[in-house]
């Protein structure tokens, strides 16, 4: 058991899943494939005996939770949080959506600070608002992200960013709202990070996937195909309509005035696999 163990601030960290799948419909998650959208969760009684009993066999003092997005449940999550804080616990939350921040009052933002929640991970991906809402089927413009993250800095919170790049029919300038926003997370704010630009991954059974796919994306085939392959990534570029080998984005309003786009599926190196809110 201790292998599976990790260490976080010098403390002994447990993984741990609450819950499992998202009620939501992003365009590239693994969730709408797998969880087929449907949210399940241990009851808080279940959990909390659970962590206690786990904590006396293993001795550690933070939880890692693995849930899809911690706050499905705002106040199970909220009551569960409360209820471990008397074992001494500390925790970091994988699973949190810019639409997850929007629905905690400030108040509850203090909470969290209060009964140890030392880091939580956002899956911003991408910071043009075509893209966010368009491709991604993301909730909230660039604008709302903007403002939801600015409650967070300076905060006790450490809090990590994630961003997607490659995505299809993304286009140079759409890129580059993308970088800005990943810069304007550092700045001013030592508890804002961002660990990872990820190149994105058409994930099989993901609306994306299903969409390139009806565009003649030659993606492997097969599990062992998939298992070879270090990395798929879809690497766009800006066309003219009559150069275009390839149909247009997700909407026909998606591309703007002359520009079509193009993709091809190439294998890169080290292509981090995307899940959920965050990544990992
Ligand atoms: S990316 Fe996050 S919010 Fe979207 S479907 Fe997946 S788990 Fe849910």
């Amino acid at each position: 058991m201790e292998r599976y163990l990790g260490l976080f601030r010098g403390k002994r960290m447990f993984f741990y899943q609450s819950s499992r799948g998202c009620p939501h419909r992003c365009a590239y998650c693994y969730n709408t494939a797998v969880n087929r959208r449907r949210w399940r969760a241990r009851g808080a009684d279940r959990v909390v005996d659970e962590l206690e009993s786990l904590r006396d066999r293993y001795d550690f003092s933070s939880v890692y939770f693995l849930d899809d997005d911690f706050f499905i449940d705002k106040k199970r999550a909220m009551d569960l949080l409360r209820r471990l804080q008397r074992f001494g616990l500390s925790f970091v939350l994988q699973g949190v959506d810019i639409r997850t921040i929007a629905r905690l009052t400030d108040d509850e933002l203090d909470f969290l600070e209060r009964v140890g929640v030392e880091r939580i991970s956002i899956g911003v991906e991408s910071g043009a608002d075509r893209v966010r809402t368009e491709v991604l089927r993301k909730w909230g413009s660039s604008e709302v992200v903007r403002q939801q993250l600015a409650r967070l800095k300076r905060r006790r919170i450490l809090v990590l960013c994630t961003f997607m790049v490659g995505l299809p029919s993304e286009r140079p300038d759409e890129l580059q709202q993308t970088i800005d926003l990943a810069l304007w997370c550092l700045k001013d704010a030592e508890n804002l990070r961002v660990p990872q630009v990820y190149n994105f991954v058409p994930y099989p059974g993901t609306e994306l996937h299903h969409e390139l796919q009806l565009r003649g994306f030659d993606f492997p085939r097969g599990l062992d195909a998939w298992a070879t392959a270090t990395g798929i990534t879809t690497s766009c570029r800006p066309t003219t309509r009559s150069a275009a080998t390839s149909s247009s984005g997700p909407s026909s309003s998606a591309s703007s005035s002359t520009a079509r786009w193009t993709t091809t599926v190439s294998a890169v190196p080290s292509c981090a696999p995307r899940t959920s809110c965050t990544g990992r």
